[in-house]
């Protein structure tokens, strides 16, 4: 893409509705703009991050043979009278009525309908294990929308279900959906820490919270601090393993590592006092088993191999796509700008030209464009006619992981300047250099 093509729309002063740095970084790198409270448009750049995101997490629930699906934004309110929910979720449920005076409403969470769809089409064991997931857009009517896309009223989340015959088949669900989720966040460059939460609405008394630790996190935590040590890394699960799945599961949530809600003082105190930790995080994503409470509440079952009818186990899995841009940013930038990881990086590499109009300046970032390209990386171009401050200062805001700055001094010497955004190392090499150097970088991650 060239910067003189492209619409992004960087902002050179702080906005001053912005609390945190993730919103302030958004706002300014031009990703989103406040359409209303708590609801946003996603401009070009912050669409296609968006769009990383929800590939990784595709790719992540592909790969553990979840199935991918749509449901519908606005649904009616007959199925939620039938589970009980349509009072019990309160103002933050936002009600329509259509012109026949239906009741309908805004979708903040599925399993009412996973469970309808369920009912009507599945009734054999021998069509579990079951695992459904989309990734739709949302909307909770929150008391106090902030933090830009941290805490919105419309956002965007990755929703899952599984159905199993047992609890024991929908406990191995579970653990699977713990892996998945380990593997997404790393991916994407985050460390999030599995920790045991409380499972409020949505009952059930098994559920982790994936927590981001950032001290502008709404959720209090308390943890062993070896709980950081931990990296899933690039180990080869077998996620039809019941065995390999419950490893991962015991190593990553043995150790202490609590939200508030369940935190105990007496088992936290058995941690060595040098590891005891107690701090804030972002929800990135949850975890529930709940058993039976909405397949026997709307009749969601199955004729086992015994020839009985029997109520299926369930879980539900969430992500908060959208609040993970944010979650990004507040793990990684620093006082000039975003730093993206290169897993979700919007482009691969910045290309800065410090003579626009110069014919040898022009054509050898033409050349490391063209060269990027054809390797399947994505450049951004900054062709525009401004000051090398200028389009440095763009570049360090937008956070590109990688920089070639070229310029006439460095190509009478044959050479471009490769920089790293996240240490800010530069380096003098030739552009073939510079371009198989990027190419080795995002091999195994583009
Ligand atoms: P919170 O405690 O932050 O209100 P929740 O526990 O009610 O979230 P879940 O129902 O578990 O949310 O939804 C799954 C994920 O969706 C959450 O882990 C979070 O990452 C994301 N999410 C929830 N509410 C919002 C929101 N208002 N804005 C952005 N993301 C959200
Ligand atoms: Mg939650």
């Amino acid at each position: 893409m060239r910067m003189s093509r492209y619409f992004l729309p960087v902002l050179k002063e702080n906005p001053s509705e912005a609390q945190i740095v993730s919103h302030r970084l958004m706002l300014r790198a031009g990703l989103i703009k406040q359409s209303a409270a708590g609801i946003y448009s996603w401009l070009p750049m912050g669409f296609k991050i968006l769009r990383k995101l929800e590939n990784i997490v595709h790719e992540e629930q592909a790969r553990a043979g979840h199935l991918a699906m749509l449901m519908p934004t606005i649904q009616s309110a007959d199925l939620w009278h039938e589970s009980g929910r349509y009072d019990a979720f309160g103002d933050e449920m936002l009600r329509l009525k259509d012109r026949g005076g239906r009741e309908m409403l805004f979708t903040p969470t599925a399993e009412e309908l996973i469970t309808d769809i369920f009912r009507s089409h599945v009734s054999s064991y021998k069509d579990l294990p079951l695992t459904l997931y989309q990734i739709q857009w949302k909307f909770r009517d929150e008391v106090r929308p902030r933090f830009g896309v941290m805490r919105g009223r419309e956002f965007l989340m990755k929703d899952g279900y599984n159905f199993d015959l047992t609890k024991e088949d929908a406990l191995h669900s579970y653990n699977r959906h713990l892996v998945t989720y380990l593997r997404t966040y790393e991916r994407m460059g985050l460390q999030a820490i599995p920790m045991r939460a409380d499972s409020g609405a949505m009952g059930g008394d098994n559920t982790h919270e994936f927590l981001v630790l950032a001290e502008t996190g709404e959720s209090e935590v308390f943890y062993d601090s070896a709980v950081t040590d931990l990296s899933f890394g690039d180990r080869e699960i077998d996620y039809g393993s019941v065995a390999d799945c419950a490893a991962v599961m015991e190593e990553f949530t043995t150790k202490y590592a609590r939200t508030d809600e369940t935190h105990d003082e007496t088992l936290f105190n058995a941690v060595p006092e040098e590891r005891r930790r107690r701090a804030r995080g972002i929800e990135v994503g949850q975890i529930f088993y709940f058993g039976t409470k909405y397949s026997e509440a709307m009749g969601a079952t199955v004729q086992g191999p015994d020839g009985k009818s029997t109520a299926v186990h369930m879980g539900s899995h969430g992500i908060g796509v959208s609040r993970l841009l944010g979650a990004i940013i507040e793990a990684s930038h620093d006082e000039k700008g975003i730093i993206w990881p290169e897993g979700v990086t919007p482009f691969h590499a910045g290309i800065v030209n410090l003579k626009q109009g110069d014919a040898e300046a022009d054509a050898a970032c033409d050349a490391l464009y063209s060269a990027l390209e054809l390797l399947g990386l994505d450049p951004l171009y900054d062709d525009r006619k401004e000051r090398a401050g200028g389009k440095f200062a763009s570049m360090d805001l937008i956070g590109l992981p990688w920089r070639i700055t070229v310029g006439p001094r460095g190509l009478k010497n044959g050479v471009v300047e490769l920089t790293c955004r996240r240490t800010g190392d530069s380096e003098e090499l030739p552009p073939e250099a510079a371009v198989q150097k990027l190419a080795q970088i995002y091999a195994g991650i583009a």
